[in-house]
């Protein structure tokens, strides 16, 4: 009976985020995106736009609930009585930031765990980031979204 807060910018959500989204709804009980509003990271879309996106885009799937935050991500964890934070691994660079993250948390709260997924191979090389720059430069982002997003990219990003 665990639930787990799986955090990120999410601008906007890929088909790497919703496998792992997937896969943890397997392992607990609700599975809480929390979408960050990560202003300093100048999103595409504001936090509104991607709560909505994600939400769209895992509505079928039972346990799922898609929140935004702007508040310390245990105190949000707590809130929502969430023992897990879940983030996903890709390459080894990930590995550095990932560990410092976890830690810092551990010490903010060690009540909470910081679990880790790696990611599913045929997704080892998608971000949100890249993403976004590939669709600026007029390249085909269709199997790296669902459909909504590709609509809605296509909306900013002409
Ligand atoms: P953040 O700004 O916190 O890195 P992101 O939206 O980029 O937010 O990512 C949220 C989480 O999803 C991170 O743990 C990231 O490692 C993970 N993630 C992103 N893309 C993928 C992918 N293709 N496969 C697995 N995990 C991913």
């Amino acid at each position: 009976m665990v639930n787990a807060v799986y955090p990120g910018t999410f601008d906007p959500i890929t088909n790497g985020h919703i496998d792992m989204v997937v896969r943890a709804t397997k392992m607990f009980e609700k599975v809480i995106v929390a979408v960050a509003d990560s202003t300093g990271k100048q999103p595409l879309f504001n936090l509104q736009e991607r709560v909505e996106l994600a939400s769209r885009v895992l509505s079928d799937l039972p346990g799922v609930e898609v929140i935004g935050f702007n508040t310390l991500l245990v105190d949000f964890a707590r809130k929502h009585n969430a023992s897990v934070i879940l983030r996903g691994l890709r390459a080894v660079s990930d590995y550095e930031y990932e560990f410092q993250l976890a830690g810092m948390n551990r010490n903010l709260a060690p009540d909470i765990e910081t679990i880790f997924l790696t990611t599913a191979e045929n997704y080892a090389f998608l971000s949100s980031s890249l993403v976004k720059e590939v669709s600026r430069l007029g390249g085909d982002v269709s199997r790296f979204l669902p459909q909504q997003v590709i609509a809605e990219i296509k909306k900013k990003l002409g």
